[in-house]
């Protein structure tokens, strides 16, 4: 065989074990914005399966405001952020993200996955520890491995089981603890007071990713941080010194921030290497990020819309004795566990014009495939109720007691 087929070789028998195993992916086409109701593959559906919890993805007042950044700016960036990248918009969001999110200061990123693998190489190495929950986003896990730094896992949300490994570790180099704020795949919220005083205990900081708890938690949408200060928690920079956001969700457009002190973003802004060598994001989609956090801030009924459809969603399907996980968030899952499980729901629902995604490893661990439901407050109580509908018809066995 040629190089060439080996390496194609080598590439087919790697695709034929994961479509043995079911795990195979596809990418559906829309045809439409992301928005409850999508045309994709040529079909009208009803979907449950976007990020944009809030709607504001395709609203007028966003995608104008895309419109004139696009006058304004161009359509590209030109150039990385330290170069000639950067302009007034982007500033102005990062100092209206950091008022926001009480830090001191706010930087920009391309995408989430960029902004945690980048501060995670940029503040640890491998004189350092880090320590994080098992569920935690692909993108801290990865930035865990590739920091160097030596990495433990602690079983999910289990704070006895982080604070022993806390112990048994040295106090070499930085510790950190990371975590989620929601868990993208379980909907469910870190035990934040509880992490904070074993950080405390342990001397150690913490960095919480809050991609799909921002603007969706929290009397004006700033996020776990926000809801927990409800509560009388006092939670500033110097308690949880590192927090990192995504844009593309709650908020619709693109991109990531991370907030915390001067000097931690001055030093991401010299040092971290996915924020230097890369270009900057378009100035439009700082323009209407600005834009949609205005929304954001001002239209709390989008949350409690959000809120209303989860209660609605929850009550129902306790009715039907759906295995559901015990999430609070506008995440709802339907533990099925087998691959095959979770893809016959999802098949079975899209006959019904209904899409929700079957989620499976490597993205979960492996027995607890399942559909991920996410709603948003561009959904009707009207649509909550056809997905209660569609779901009740699927006749799905409760899940194993173990
Ligand atoms: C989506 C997500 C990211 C990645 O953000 P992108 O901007 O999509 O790259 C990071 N962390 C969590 C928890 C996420 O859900």
């Amino acid at each position: 065989m040629s190089g060439h087929q080996l390496f194609e070789h080598s590439l087919n028998a790697r695709l034929q074990g994961r479509i043995e195993r079911q795990l195979q992916r596809k990418r559906r086409q829309l045809e439409s914005p992301t928005g409850p109701e999508v045309v994709v593959d040529g079909k009208q559906l009803l979907s449950f399966c976007s990020n944009d919890y809030l709607g504001l993805a395709n609203h007028p007042d966003v995608v104008a405001a895309f419109k004139r950044g696009l006058d304004e700016y161009g359509a590209g960036s030109g150039a990385s952020h330290l170069v000639t990248g950067h302009t007034a918009a982007h500033t102005a969001l990062e100092e209206e993200l950091a008022a926001f999110t009480g830090r001191s200061r706010a930087l920009l990123f391309s995408s989430g996955y960029m902004a945690n693998v980048g501060v995670l190489t940029t503040l640890l190495d491998d004189k350092d520890q880090v320590f994080q929950d098992k569920l935690n986003h692909a993108s801290l896990l990865d930035g865990g491995l590739f920091c160097g730094a030596n990495f433990r896992r602690y079983p999910h949300k289990d704070m006895k089981r982080l604070d022993t490994m806390m112990d048994g570790a040295g106090t070499e180099g930085l510790r950190m603890i990371v975590s989620d704020g929601v868990f993208s795949m379980d909907g469910d919220v870190a035990p934040l007071g509880q992490l904070l005083k074993i950080a405390d205990r342990h001397r150690a900081v913490t960095m919480i990713d809050d991609a799909h708890g921002f603007g969706c938690l929290g009397k004006q949408g700033g996020g776990l941080i926000e809801a927990a200060q409800e509560r009388g928690a006092i939670i500033d920079e110097t308690r949880l010194p590192i927090l990192m956001c995504t844009l593309g969700k709650a908020l619709g457009t693109a991109g990531a921030f991370v907030a915390g002190s001067e000097a931690l973003i001055e030093s991401l802004i010299q040092f971290c290497r996915p924020y230097i060598y890369t270009t900057a994001m378009p100035a439009a989609v700082a323009v209407a990020t600005r834009q949609s956090l205005q929304l954001v801030k001002t239209e709390g009924w989008r949350r409690e819309h959000l809120r209303s459809h989860v209660q609605r969603f929850r009550k129902g399907a306790a009715e039907l004795s759906l295995p559901l996980l015990d999430s609070p968030t506008q995440i709802q899952i339907v533990m099925l566990g087998t691959p095959e499980r979770a893809l016959a729901a999802s098949s079975a629902l899209e006959q019904k014009g209904i899409l929700v995604a079957a989620i499976r490893p490597p993205t979960v661990p492996p027995g607890t495939s399942r559909l991920r439901i996410t709603f948003s407050a561009a959904h009707t109580g009207q649509q909550v109720d056809q997905l209660l509908s569609a779901l009740s018809e699927l006749k799905l066995p409760p899940l194993p007691s173990s």
